[in-house]
């Protein structure tokens, strides 16, 4: 029943079928003779949604039967045989993600300056999404039909904030009545069928830490290895969260969460052979405390959500300096911004470097003054946040993380391109990744 309630409110209304977006020359669909703007609409008889539907109806067939609409509004059946394994050449639309119905009372969207683009408004809660790129889904409002697709489509790993197990806590933090809070069967049932799934809580003082977070990881940690891992990454309030029930996290309350939970996870270690139950780097930073060695972390399971990123940043920054031994490199000065939070560690990598190559470079953390409250992360940085800091722009060149940019565009979150920045700053401005700045060093 509140899946009739829930599901039109949230599902986007689009046209059938998945649009082809590019057809490579010479592939097998130039051969097909579709075209960018064609809609594949069924394969086989059956519908088709979104590229994730195309590529699970082709897999493994080598004679199919396409329905097309083309762009000029034809239909057409387009017959084909194919090697097993044959690449169509063909790109599609992207995924239109499926919006939340839940209110979290800790969503980043509430802390979103009024002006900010759109696209940070967006509230997904898209299980192909989840599957695909690692986005956290709450499965709160999930129906019947995107249940069954997880099951027959293997759309596995899937990333579910959990938040906590206690439900009143649960549907508390959600902004929603129990009922929907629950999702005991949900998650049994992809368990059930052999879905991974990876949890994720996030946490809020006064709310869910403490033994509400004991009971969480208790309780996840009971479907290992069904549940591979929990990650507890720090609630994050700008200066436009005003919500009275959220409590700002202090170096103090990070050091309390680290002695609870590394006691947590020797247990589970004994037990389960693992950790299981991992703390984002940023409860680390704040507390003052050393960042966890390399085998902490196992297999990074949730690295994309901050939880070892500065581990594997570390060691990999070891692996490239060694690599430079021998290599010309650049001795002009010039300057790194990042956040504050990851500055004091990137500061002292870089002064090894500087001190075994003669490198000279200098490391300045940015303050986030778009978003402002305690965001410190580099990927939440703006153009702003960087004229700002232009004082201390110091040398012949800057450069600045490259999460600062939309992944498909040299724009920052305050819609300030990289060009602009750097024509006001009156100095080239490089947005680099840790190889793209050795290669920048190496003359
Ligand atoms: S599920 Fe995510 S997007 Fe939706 S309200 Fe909660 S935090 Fe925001």
């Amino acid at each position: 029943m509140y899946e009739f309630a829930v599901t039109p409110a949230v599902t986007n209304i689009r046209r059938r079928g998945v649009e082809i977006c590019e057809v490579l020359p010479e592939s097998l669909g130039a051969e097909m003779e579709l075209e960018s703007g064609d809609r594949i609409i069924k394969v086989n008889g059956r519908l088709v949604r979104d590229y994730l539907d195309f590529r699970f109806q082709t897999a493994g067939e080598t004679e199919l039967l396409l329905e097309v609409r083309k762009k000029s509004g034809e239909d057409w059946e387009v017959e084909l045989e194919r090697a097993e394994g044959e690449d169509f050449g063909l790109s599609f639309e992207q995924i239109v993600p499926r919006q939340c119905a839940n209110e979290c009372i800790f969503c980043f969207c509430n802390g979103n300056p009024a002006d900010a683009r759109p696209s940070l408004f967006i509230k997904d809660e898209d299980v192909r999404l989840s599957f695909l790129y690692g986005n956290y889904t709450t499965l709160t409002s999930i129906t019947e039909d995107e249940m069954r697709r997880i099951v027959e489509q293997r759309l596995s790993p899937q990333y579910v904030s959990v938040h906590a197990t206690d439900l009143d806590v649960r549907a508390y933090m959600l902004g929603v009545d129990k009922a929907r809070a629950d999702i005991s069967s949900k998650l049994r049932r992809l368990l059930d069928a052999g879905i991974e799934v990876h949890a994720q809580v996030v946490l809020c003082p006064g709310i869910n830490d403490k033994e509400v977070l004991d009971k969480t990881i208790r309780d996840l940690a009971a479907e290992y290895p069904r549940i591979t891992s929990v990650a507890i990454v720090p609630l994050g309030l700008t200066r436009y969260n005003t919500d009275a029930r959220l409590t700002r996290v202090t170096p103090e309350f990070c050091r309390d969460v680290i002695d609870q939970v590394t006691a947590l996870q020797k247990e589970l270690h004994a037990k389960l052979g693992t950790n299981f139950a991992l703390l984002g780097d940023e409860i680390y930073l704040r507390a003052g405390r050393r960042i966890p060695a390399r085998s902490h972390y196992g297999d990074y399971p949730q690295i994309e959500d901050g939880v070892g990123m500065v581990r594997s940043f570390a060691n990999e920054f070891g692996r490239l300096v060694r690599k430079l031994e021998g290599a010309r490199l650049r001795k002009t000065p010039g300057t790194i911004f990042t956040g504050t939070l990851f500055a004091p560690e990137l500061k002292r990598m870089i002064e090894k470097l500087n001190s075994r190559f003669g490198t000279r470079l200098v490391v300045e953390p940015l303050e986030n003054s778009y978003f402002g409250g305690d965001v410190s992360v580099a990927g939440l940085l703006t153009g702003q946040d960087v004229l700002q800091a232009r004082e201390r722009a110091t040398g012949e060149f800057v450069v600045i993380p490259k999460q600062m940019l939309k992944s498909d565009e040299a724009i920052m979150l305050d819609g300030m391109n990289l060009s602009a920045v750097s024509g006001a700053l009156g100095q080239p401005v490089h947005a680099v990744n840790l190889q793209e700045l050795t290669a920048l060093l190496t003359i």
